[in-house]
């Protein structure tokens, strides 16, 4: 990754730290712009901080940090290998799902942060980050069925928090995670076949930013099913 790469996901984490762009940041008491290796395959993207994420700045931390630290680590992952980031960056208050309005607008950000880093593989876990990829997916249905769009993977997996809250569902979320290494290099062969790299992906320039809407009059509210895809809309192919 060249500087100027890393020098703009710098740059975003600033932006996200002292963002106002919506009233979560009213409430919270630290932005979480994402932790991780800059240079990963893969990018993990949860929903939003919870208590301790806002206490220390981090995501996944806590609890559900722990569970997925023990599923990176049934694969031989560890959080230093990869990026952890959520669709809004700022605590919504008593732990309550991100609302349209908030998701849009913290949107750009994710949007840059994965244009930058161009994982090989998206995992999203839970249901806000699965529908920007999968609209009107159901996680229960979907979840460990990995697409690939434009030579990337993208694999839904339950949230680890569903995964506390319900532990009788523990092993499918272990099976699912087992499968990363194999879908990993399977989209690792197709690039190495010439697979075209997603939009905005492979340039040293960064993308250019897309200044977030400041308004809820300004942002078409839809569902979190029917977030939009941040990605183009890419010719779609089931993988597996
Ligand atoms: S747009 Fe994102 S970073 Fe900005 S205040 Fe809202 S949640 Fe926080």
């Amino acid at each position: 990754m060249s500087e100027v790469r890393i020098e703009a996901l710098n740059q975003i984490a600033a932006e996200v730290r002292t963002c106002t762009l919506c009233d979560l940041h009213k409430t919270r008491t630290r932005a979480v712009p994402g932790a991780g290796n800059y240079h990963t395959e893969i990018m993990f993207i949860g929903e939003g901080p919870g208590f301790n994420e806002d206490k220390q700045g981090l995501p996944f931390v806590g609890r559900s940090g722990d569970f997925l630290e023990k599923m990176f680590k049934l694969i031989g992952l560890s959080r230093d290998q990869v990026f952890i980031t959520n669709v809004v960056k700022c605590r919504p208050p008593d732990n309550r799902d991100p609302l349209p309005f908030e998701i849009d607008t913290c949107k750009p950000y994710l949007d840059q942060q994965i244009n930058l880093i161009d994982p090989l593989m998206v995992v999203t876990l839970g249901r806000f980050s699965m529908a920007r990829y999968f609209p009107g997916g159901k996680i229960t249905q979907i979840h460990g069925q990995a697409k690939l769009e434009n030579g990337r993977a993208y694999y839904p997996l339950f949230h680890p928090a569903a995964i506390l809250r319900n532990p009788a569902q523990q092993p499918l979320m272990e099976a699912d995670f087992q499968r990363i290494p194999e879908i990993l290099a399977q989209v690792r062969a197709l690039r190495s076949q010439g697979a075209p790299p997603p939009p905005s992906a492979g340039d040293d320039a960064p993308p250019q930013y897309t200044p977030p809407k400041t308004s809820p009059e300004d942002v078409a509210v839809s569902k979190p099913e029917d977030a939009p895809n941040s990605d183009t809309p890419p010719t779609q192919l089931t993988l597996f």
